[in-house]
């Protein structure tokens, strides 16, 4: 098992080297680690799922108002049923809540019977109308308005930072390579590919590109100019657990040509999310909050749900989609120069992973790379991070059998000392306080390490120390 994050890259010739460690190159990675490959997995940032898989708003979608016949909702689709099979079987955090998507007006209710009927082209087809009256006894805390819904019941919550990590952490223990703080500055192509990284030279006969926002930039590194990312970015505004009881489904919006629209959403930890908007931005860092941003989503959701905004707000954060001229997903395999783009993977990309992995794989074979059998993967069972199942804390066995986990550190996130240390020791360690926050929560509550910050980075710290890193 190899993590590195500084230090001297093999010199050997890969067999595939996946540029990017986000949702949907750590999933492409898990699946070639069911392969005797000689593959690599790298990262610009010094953790897995830094980029835009750590900042989004964590729903599996059923596709259903993807465009019907794109490749986005057939690998939606099929990456949605694959998804919801691996976090049961790993212990990823999902809660299967439903969604309304919520008409406000004539014209919205209007399109509600085209919506459902997209939804049948999707191949999914237990959307259905209902009332006003239904919308309201299913949803109480609703502002008033509401003329009717779509109700989609197949729609989940997931913890986006558990999947990421579950898959790098399946694909490093299956073999794969992860080599972190490791930027591809520029990539030769000749009978390997050679890439130039921050951390020296690494050579592979087959390059995946998954580097999300920066995709197009590597696909013009070798001579392609098939799509162009324009940032588009989406605040979030988090609320306090408190506001918990006031929402029962996700609160979809009826989508426009931007984007999804603003949602209301409880998430896997216990708060309610309201967000995302839709901005289309020039730089590829640009993941601030602004005021502006924020105070037309507290417009939006006034109406949505004007008792959700009298709650504490927790944090805000804002995520970067990888939209592109395109309205599908661009992935394109360049058979003969062995190299294959996965990019424009916008606002599905989570829900779509293993489906992509997949079919990354089969493209793969399909430009020749020798598979040979598929293994099974030893199995994997993550920590939990959500509140649907019991946490550490609560678990009168788990404390009898090391009082660590009775032990909080974190008191908001009730986040134990035997986890933070679990997390510290995994198989793919966090690099910094914001990555340990992923892997526990630390830090993540109603204070934001106000109280906590020092005792989590002793810990932290101590952690690195004795792991050497
Ligand atoms: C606001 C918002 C809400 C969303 N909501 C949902 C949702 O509810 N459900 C859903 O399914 N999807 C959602 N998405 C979309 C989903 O988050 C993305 O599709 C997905 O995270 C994309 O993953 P990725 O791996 O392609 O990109 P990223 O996570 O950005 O990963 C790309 C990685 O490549 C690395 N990289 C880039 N360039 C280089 C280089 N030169 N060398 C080495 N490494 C490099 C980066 O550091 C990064 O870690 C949402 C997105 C946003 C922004």
């Amino acid at each position: 098992m190899t993590v590195t994050t500084a230090g001297e890259l093999p010199d050997t010739v890969h067999d595939v080297i996946v540029v990017g460690a986000g949702v949907v190159g750590t999933a492409i990675a898990r699946e070639l680690a069911r392969h005797r490959l000689r593959t690599a997995l790298l990262d610009a940032c010094d953790d897995v799922g830094s980029g835009t898989s750590k900042a989004n708003t964590a729903i599996v979608h059923t596709g259903f108002d993807a465009v019907p016949g794109s490749l986005e909702s057939r690998l939606v689709r099929e990456g949605q049923r694959r998804l919801a099979a691996y976090a049961t079987e790993t212990g990823i955090p999902v809660e299967p809540l439903g969604a309304l998507l919520v008409a406000w007006d004539q014209e919205q209710l209007a399109a509600l019977p085209g919506l459902a009927a997209k939804a049948e082209r999707n191949g999914y087809h237990d959307a259905r109308l209902i009332c006003a009256d239904e919308v309201r006894v299913r949803e109480p805390h609703l502002g008033p308005g509401a003329l009717g819904a779509l109700d989609v019941p197949g729609e989940s919550i997931i913890c986006p930072w558990t999947t990421t990590l579950a898959y790098a952490t399946q694909a490093v223990r299956g073999g794969v390579d992860l080599h972190l703080n490791c930027r591809v500055e520029s990539v030769t192509s000749g009978t390997h590919h050679e890439l130039a990284t921050t951390r020296g030279l690494l050579r592979t006969r087959y390059l995946v590109n998954a580097a999300g926002l920066y995709a197009d930039a590597l696909d013009r590194q070798l001579g392609h100019g098939d799509f162009t990312v324009t940032p588009r970015r989406g605040q979030l505004i988090v609320f306090d657990k408190l506001a918990r009881d006031l929402v029962r489904h996700i609160l979809l919006p009826v989508p426009t040509a931007l984007g999804k629209g603003v949602l209301v959403a409880p998430t896997v930890y216990g708060n309610v999310m309201l967000g995302p908007t839709a901005e289309d931005v020039d730089d590829k860092e640009a993941t601030a909050s602004t005021a502006e941003g924020l105070a037309a989503l507290r417009e939006k959701g006034r109406r949505i749900m004007p008792e959700l905004l009298d709650e504490e707000v927790t944090a805000v954060y804002a995520g970067l989609r990888a939209a592109t001229e395109h309205d599908d997903y661009r992935i394109r395999a360049h058979a003969r120069q062995r190299y294959i783009a996965v990019g424009g993977i916008r606002s599905t990309g989570l829900t779509a992973s293993m489906a992509i992995a997949a079919y990354v794989t089969e493209l793969l074979a399909d430009a020749g790379l020798g598979l040979g059998p598929a293994s099974e993967l030893e199995p994997l069972r993550m920590p939990n991070l959500g509140e649907a199942l019991p946490r550490p804390y609560q678990r009168a066995d788990l404390i009898a059998a090391d009082p660590a986990y009775g032990t909080l550190v974190c008191h908001c996130e009730r986040v134990s000392r035997g986890e933070i240390r679990d997390a510290l020791d995994s198989t793919v360690p966090p690099g910094s306080l914001d990555g340990l926050r992923r892997r526990t929560r630390a830090r993540g509550g109603r204070c934001q390490g106000f109280y906590c910050g020092p005792a989590v980075r002793d810990l932290f710290e101590a952690g690195q120390l004795g792991a050497g890193r």
